[in-house]
């Protein structure tokens, strides 16, 4: 698999549980379009709702946008009502999927042991992974973010190989900054990229911690977006709302694709 250049930034755009066929064809259309001078200097990704990945996957082809789903079975496959495995993601055109998103975890009761079991499942059926982690406002206040990552970080990575790290891109996503308008300041965004970087850093080593790309998410919009990817710890974003506007993420591309050219190699 290969390795991330961190320098290049990626964009993830978290549909979540959101638009119909036609909304979505619309804004993949636009987004294809909008994507297209950018493609040489941003990696990006959509993650599209179950019902329309292969429609959007149509769409998107040859364009460099990557296919993302929001989800996946920690199961091989069997009586799993209701669930989707990794093998059924790839085999619909599915390049990379989310793992570990404070909705699941809350909602779904996602262990941290479970997003491990994703992990896995995912990264050995030739997926890529967008794996969240991130802190309650209440864990911040008591100064337990890092701890908090870690115990996540750790968990989700236990018997991952450095071979397979390659696949691997960290969002942190501090809980109280989605969907709430309110992100994280640039600064304190990157003191967490870089406690996040030490954990990769002790669980592997000095090389890949400063290859893995880790990217921030938490009401990231086109008015932040340039100042968060001032920060060299910053090297994307997931974006939730802001991803359901096509002309607002592809702003956010570009501030993302003009970070990138002023970053010395
Ligand atoms: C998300 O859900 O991954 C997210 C970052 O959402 P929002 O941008 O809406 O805060």
């Amino acid at each position: 698999m290969t390795q991330h250049n961190s320098k290049r930034m990626f964009i993830g755009g978290n549909w979540k549980m959101n638009g119909t066929r036609e909304a979505s064809t619309v804004l993949t259309t636009e987004l294809v379009a909008a994507f297209e001078p950018l493609a040489a200097s941003v990696d990006a990704a959509v993650f599209a709702p179950f019902p329309y990945l292969q429609h959007i996957g149509s769409i998107i082809r040859g364009s460099g946008l990557l296919l993302g789903a929001q989800q996946v079975s920690a199961e091989a496959n069997g009586a799993f009502t209701g669930q989707v495995s990794a093998e059924m993601l790839l085999d619909v055109g599915v390049q990379i999927v989310i793992i570990g998103h404070s909705e699941c975890r809350k909602l779904l009761a996602e262990s941290d042991e479970l997003i491990g079991e994703k992990v896995a499942i995912a990264l050995s059926t030739g997926l890529s992974v967008m794996l969240c982690v991130g802190e309650t406002w209440q864990e911040r206040q008591s100064g337990q973010t890092e701890a908090v990552c870690r115990r996540q970080i750790s968990a989700a990575l236990k018997g991952i190989h450095l071979d397979h790290m390659g696949a691997i891109q960290i969002a942190y996503e501090p809980i109280w900054a989605i969907g709430t308008g309110r992100s994280a300041s640039p600064e304190d965004a990157a003191i967490s990229h870089a406690a996040l970087r030490k954990d990769i850093e002790d669980l592997y080593d000095p090389s890949l911690a400063a290859a893995t790309r880790i990217l921030y998410g938490g009401s990231v919009n086109s008015a932040n977006a340039t100042s968060l990817f001032s920060q060299p710890e910053i090297q994307g974003a997931l974006v939730g709302g802001a991803s359901l506007k096509a002309a607002d993420f592809a702003s956010i591309l570009r501030s993302a694709s003009q970070a990138t050219s002023s970053r010395p190699n």
